[in-house]
């Protein structure tokens, strides 16, 4: 019976690669059940940002290095529609309101040279899930709008908040100002600790005049 059920875990292994970060069901890497029930963030001390899911819920953390550091890309189809359903909540007003406009939807650039290295963006793949689920057709994606000029420390391998933020002084750079002038950007990103990345990033854009910035992580 023990070498069935091997036999069995074996074939479904090699049908259905992946499991559910949760409760470990094959074929998925995060079922809906375990993905709703997974603790939410609670706010961050920017008013600015807004995240999903709770950092320090294992499952997530776990979940989220794997899509940054062990090329499991898929995990952006999986977070993509929370993340855009976080958006929405926040903009809700907004739309109604001020809505002329698409908003610009900007994934925190890598380094160039730290791109190369890893091969992709996760939050490149994060706003391109979002841009997916977006069937009104409100965003529009913007990579091209914020680019990475100095490259930082991973944050996995975060120092002390302190040095963090010194590190990330003027750690990007606006191209095009225009582009942006009086619109409203929702930055990407995957996770949020300090703050000090969004901040940054937020700093650049600032000096180019948008009407707003917000960020959405999916976790915090
Ligand atoms: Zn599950």
């Amino acid at each position: 019976m023990y070498t069935f059920k091997k036999i069995v875990t074996y074939i479904l292994d090699i049908l259905f690669p992946y499991e559910c970060a949760g409760c470990r069901a094959h074929g998925v890497l995060f079922c809906n059940r375990c993905l709703e029930s997974c603790p939410r963030a609670t706010s961050t001390k920017h008013s600015f940002i807004y995240a999903v899911f709770d950092y320090q819920n294992p499952i997530i953390k776990r979940s989220l290095w794997r899509f940054k550091y062990e090329n499991v890309r898929a995990f952006a189809e999986i977070f993509a529609r929370p993340l855009y359903e976080k958006i929405l909540d926040e903009l809700c007003d907004d739309i109604d309101t001020h809505q002329q406009e698409k908003y610009l939807l900007i994934p925190i650039p890598l380094h160039s040279s730290r791109r190369r290295e890893r091969g992709y963006n996760q939050s490149e793949h994060l706003a391109q899930g979002v841009m997916s689920h977006d069937n009104s057709s409100i965003f529009e994606f913007a990579p091209e709008v914020l680019i990475r000029i100095r490259k930082t420390k991973p944050q996995a391998r975060a120092e002390k908040r302190t040095s963090r933020i010194t590190n990330l002084h003027e750690a990007f750079t606006c191209p095009d100002p225009t582009r942006i002038r009086g619109r409203t950007i929702i930055l990407i990103d995957d996770v949020t600790t300090t703050g000090a990345t969004l901040l940054s990033a937020k700093h650049t854009l600032s000096s180019a005049h948008p009407r707003k910035i917000l960020a959405c992580t999916v976790a915090h």
